[in-house]
C-alpha cells in the first residue's frame, strides 16, 4: 500500500499536523499488524513525530529553528533558501511507526508533523503501509 498526502501549507515555517489522513490510509490498507513509512520527499520540508495536546509546542519548535538556523545567515546557496534546506536536514525527512491492531502505536501526546521549512507551497508527503 502506497499512498501519497497531499499538504498545503499557509506559512514559510509551520509544522501540521498529518495524523488523521495517515490513520485514514492506515485503515484503507486493512493491514492490522505491521509498519507505517513516512516520507517527504522534498529538500526544504520535513517530518517528525512530536506533542499534539498543547499546540504551543509545535509553534516552539517551529520559533527554536528559525532562531537557532536563522533565514539572514552568510550561506552560499544562491537560492535564498539555505536555512530551509538545513532545518530539513536537521529534522530528517522520514520516520516510521508501528501499525497494532488497526492503530498506530503512538505515545498518548504524540502526533505525526508535516514540517514545512520554505513554504506556502503545496506539498507531498508519501506512505507506505506494510506487513
Ligand atoms: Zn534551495
Amino acid at each position: 500500500m502506497f499512498k501519497e498526502i497531499t499538504v498545503i501549507t499557509k506559512r514559510r515555517n509551520e509544522l501540521r499536523d498529518i495524523t488523521e489522513e495517515i490513520r485514514a490510509i492506515i485503515t484503507e490498507s486493512e493491514i492490522d499488524n505491521g509498519v507505517c513509512h513516512i516520507f517527504v520527499p522534498h529538500t526544504t520540508a520535513a517530518v517528525t513525530i512530536n506533542e499534539k495536546a498543547d499546540p504551543d509546542v509545535a509553534v516552539d519548535i517551529s520559533r527554536t529553528l528559525e532562531k537557532i538556523v536563522p533565514a539572514g545567515w552568510e550561506y552560499r546557496h544562491a537560492e535564498g533558501n539555505s536555512d530551509s534546506h538545513v532545518k530539513s536536514s536537521s529534522v530528517g525527512v522520514s520516520e516510521f511507526v508501528l501499525i497494532k491492531d488497526g492503530g498506530l502505536v503512538l505515545g498518548t501526546w504524540q502526533s505525526v508533523f508535516f514540517c514545512e521549512f520554505d513554504g506556502p507551497r503545496t506539498r507531498k508527503c508519501i506512505v507506505r503501509v506494510s506487513e
